[in-house]
């Protein structure tokens, strides 16, 4: 559903992508790992149309989207959480859920209701919180709010930047939990994590980055049991 191939993105100078070509099957759960500055949030930036690539191809659902803008990427159906979150702390969680379905006001807004009562569904936490101010939930709320907010724009694909950051581990459980039954309702997803044990526990498959380039793609499985790949790159887990 999506492919990638031969992508060089620059930031000013900086080279933040070299060469990187990827594909992602429908329904899979790609985890993209790697040190600070591997180029792992360039990568989720440039698919959301944040950056535009000087060089290579993004093809999603059979349609180039490369250097489009992040406005029709979403509408394409590609949504991205962002590593900061960034849900708007002094609006409720309702009115962020319903920011999330903003660019579908004009298509299919009687449908919406009924998709707020489904993420609702998927986050029990959230539910008697509807009025409460976003700012005033805990971090782990927060991102299940930020990543109900990005399921009101019905994605097929969801780009998350490391959602388990500052967050104990019971929440990180949760929140992969949550992933894995996206991926088995038919999301893909592709998941930016620094926590590699976590990750890979709910991974399909794996890419590894390093310096703007992509090191190892193979299966998590193998990933794993491959100690030479924990020890050069992941530490081991
Ligand atoms: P981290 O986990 O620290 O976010 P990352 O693997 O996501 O790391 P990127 O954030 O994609 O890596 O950064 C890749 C390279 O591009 C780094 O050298 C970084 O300093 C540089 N870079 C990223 N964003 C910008 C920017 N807006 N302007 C200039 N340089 C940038």
């Amino acid at each position: 559903m999506l492919s990638v191939n031969g992508l060089d993105v620059y930031h000013g100078y900086v080279h933040a992508l070299k060469n990187v070509s990827l594909n992602v099957r429908q329904g899979e759960l790609l985890a993209v790992l790697g040190a600070n500055g591997a180029g792992k949030s360039t990568l989720l930036g440039t698919l959301a149309g944040l950056y535009k690539p000087a060089a290579g191809e993004i093809i999603f659902q059979n349609k180039k989207i490369a250097g489009q803008s992040p406005e029709k990427i979403v509408r394409a159906g590609i949504a991205l959480i962002p590593e900061k979150r960034e849900i708007f702390s002094g609006l409720s969680v309702m009115d962020n859920l319903m920011m999330g379905a903003f660019h579908r006001y004009r298509q299919d807004k009687a449908d919406i209701p009924n998709d707020v009562e489904e993420v609702l569904e998927l986050f029990p936490l959230l539910q008697g919180r509807e009025k409460d101010l976003a700012g005033s939930l805990s971090g782990g709320l927060q991102q299940m709010l930020a990543i109900g907010r990005a399921l009101m724009a019905r994605p097929s694909l969801l780009l998350l930047d490391e959602p388990s950051i500052g967050l104990a581990p019971l929440v990180v459980r949760e929140i992969m939990a949550i992933l894995v039954g996206m991926k088995e309702s038919g999301v893909t997803v592709v998941l930016v994590e620094q926590n590699t044990k976590a990750a890979l526990r709910v991974a399909d498959s794996v890419l590894v980055m390093e310096r703007g380039k992509i090191v190892h793609h193979g299966s998590s499985k193998e990933a794993i049991s491959d100690s030479l790949l924990q020890e050069a790159y992941l530490g081991r887990t």
